[in-house]
């Protein structure tokens, strides 16, 4: 019976130290600041506890670009690129920019949503789909004079959207960082730099349903 109990704990131990062998790139747009991109990295290392690699900056790409409003880059043909050119070692990636990024927002019948002039092409912080391999994250809204909120705006988008892409969707509680932003930056501001208890859970289950492995989170 003692020795059952010390394979059963032991197999407990092998499987939540196990590496969780995910890797994630890092891909920089244009002139993002290389200090910022260093943070991003060493952000999702601790907090989700995977591998990232710094991937050369690329131009963005021409096809996303825009104009209807200002000049702006389409998230939906971002993330679609970043996923098309992902290296297959890589599991997901996350691309970073300083220009602004949009999305036409759609109301629940799938058309755009009212008033069409706002919503056609509606900038934002970052997209990633839920689930999904490829994130944007633009720092264009992000801006503050303090530039320890600003970088901090950055990280929490950034673990954001690679939550949607490992399964995770908005949560109700309002410190988490999975909270859905509402279209202003003070709710991700009040958030925590954290996935909440039960974002935590989900994204255990998620993980083994995905990888067959167990999170140590
Ligand atoms: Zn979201
Ligand atoms: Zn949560």
């Amino acid at each position: 019976m003692k020795i059952k109990l010390i394979v059963f704990v032991l197999v407990i131990l092998v499987s939540c130290s196990k590496d969780k062998g995910i890797r994630i790139g890092i891909q920089p747009f244009g002139n993002f600041d290389s200090k910022i991109i260093d943070t991003i990295s060493t952000t999702i290392q601790r907090k989700y506890g995977f591998k990232t690699s710094i991937l050369p900056t690329a131009p963005l790409p021409q096809e996303a670009f825009t104009n209807i409003k200002s000049p702006r880059y389409r998230a939906d043909v971002l993330i679609k690129y970043l996923k098309e050119n992902k290296a297959d070692t890589l599991d997901y990636i996350i691309g970073l920019t300083d220009q602004d990024i949009s999305v036409t927002k759609k109301d629940v019948f799938g058309n755009v949503k009212a008033p069409k002039e706002k919503y056609g092409d509606w900038g934002i912080f970052g997209l990633g789909y839920c689930p999904g391999s490829s994130s944007i994250i633009s720092s264009f809204r992000l801006r503050n004079k303090y530039k320890k909120l600003f970088v901090e705006r950055i990280k929490k988008v950034s673990i954001h959207e690679l939550g949607h892409n490992l399964g995770l969707n908005h949560c109700e509680n309002t410190l988490c960082v999975m909270q859905d932003a509402v279209e202003s930056i003070r709710t991700t501001d009040k958030a925590k730099m954290d996935l909440c208890s039960n974002c935590k859970r989900k994204l255990n289950s998620s993980l083994y349903q995905l990888y067959s492995i167990v999170g140590r989170f």
